[in-house]
């Protein structure tokens, strides 16, 4: 095991990387436990590396790509120190301090790093349909994110795939840009609340496709269409259009935290006053406990948050030992 840290921060989105740009200018030397390249989101710089053009980030008037905005959080943290290490955190161990961290093999008898304070912004990762095109087409059409990809669809026709309330929230989002919006629902009714279904059914431009499933996403370089089949008649059909938002839910990445940090029902982290977790030191931030805004500007905020919650914690420790 190395020397303990004073801060490490587990994930490198928008909100590990804002974390380590304040805790390392804080002269903190923060580790970060980056993740691994993968072809999800679940990888170092986390879900923006999966898309093209972010237009609603401050700062970059005309627009800027997903990873290259993420370069560019990751140069400025090493600018100050910030180190990185490209892996996965398979284990933690919260029950004292140090707090242990593996990477590797989570049985190794010794952790592979500790640290006094502990920030976790490990993240989130949209719910997808599995199809490869699907993938292939994830920023050129497929979209996981009305509020962040609506405004690319003016005047055009487009889906959404999902039955819960927000499905139906992006829907009714999307009837601001699309002249036509139908959700696509495997089954013959929605679980989304009644008030969100009277709004939606009320809407001129959203139209159902019931008991129906996306099998193939179309469309070379830009999405032109999805083959869907009934799930009754079992009949095949092409839908044309010219975006797809899939919206059956998200996973926040916390099974490593399972019996240590407090978790809402739906797997999120809790935070408290801030972004305190109920283990004393750990800090948690961005959408890994944040399931209403999830936006990279949020993200980053409550990255910043959680380094200066970090840093008070630290000193206060410091003070009362001295
Ligand atoms: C396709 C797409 C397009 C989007 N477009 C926009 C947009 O235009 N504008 C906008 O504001 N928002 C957009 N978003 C949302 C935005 O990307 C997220 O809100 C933001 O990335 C959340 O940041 P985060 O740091 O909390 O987590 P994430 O970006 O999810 O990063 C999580 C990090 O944790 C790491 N990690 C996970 N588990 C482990 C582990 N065990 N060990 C080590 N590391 C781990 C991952 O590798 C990753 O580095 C988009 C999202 C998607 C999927």
């Amino acid at each position: 095991m190395t020397e303990p840290r004073q801060v490490a921060i587990v994930g490198s989105g928008p909100a590990g990387l804002t974390a380590a740009i304040y805790t390392s200018r804080a002269q903190l030397s923060p580790l970060v436990i980056e993740g691994e390249p993968s072809s999800t989101s679940d990888q170092p710089g986390g879900q923006l590396m999966l898309t093209t053009e972010v237009e609603n980030y401050p700062g970059f008037v005309d627009g800027i790509m997903g990873p290259e905005l993420m370069q560019s959080f990751r140069e400025q943290a090493a600018r100050f120190g910030a180190d990185y290490v490209t892996a996965k955190v398979s284990r933690v161990d919260l029950s004292a301090r140090p707090f242990g961290v593996w990477v590797g093999d989570p049985d190794a008898p010794e952790p592979t790093y500790s640290a006094e304070a502990l920030i976790i912004s490990t993240g989130a990762q949209s719910l997808m349909l599995n199809l490869a095109n699907e993938e292939r087409l994830l920023g050129y059409g497929v979209s996981t994110c009305a509020t962040c990809d609506g405004f690319f669809f003016r005047g055009r026709d487009i889906a959404v795939v999902g039955g819960g309330d927000s499905a139906l929230e992006e829907a009714l989002f999307l009837t601001r840009f699309a002249d036509r919006v139908t959700v696509i629902h495997r089954r013959g009714e929605l679980r989304a609340s009644k008030v969100m279904q009277q709004r939606a059914f009320a809407h001129e431009k959203i139209s159902f496709l019931w008991n129906s499933s996306v099998i193939d996403v179309l469309g070379d370089t830009t999405v032109t269409g999805v083959r869907v089949r009934d799930n009754i008649s079992e009949e095949e059909s092409t839908l044309e259009l010219a975006g797809l938002f899939v919206a059956i839910g998200h996973q926040p990445n916390t099974s490593l935290f399972k019996g240590q940090l407090e978790m809402e029902e739906n797997g999120y982290l809790r935070t408290f006053d801030g972004t305190r977790t109920n283990v004393d030191g750990v800090f948690a931030c961005g959408d890994v406990q944040d399931h209403r805004y999830r936006q990279a500007i949020t993200a980053a905020g409550s990255g910043c948050m959680a380094a200066i919650d970090a840093e008070r914690w630290l000193d206060d420790r410091h003070s009362a030992e001295h």
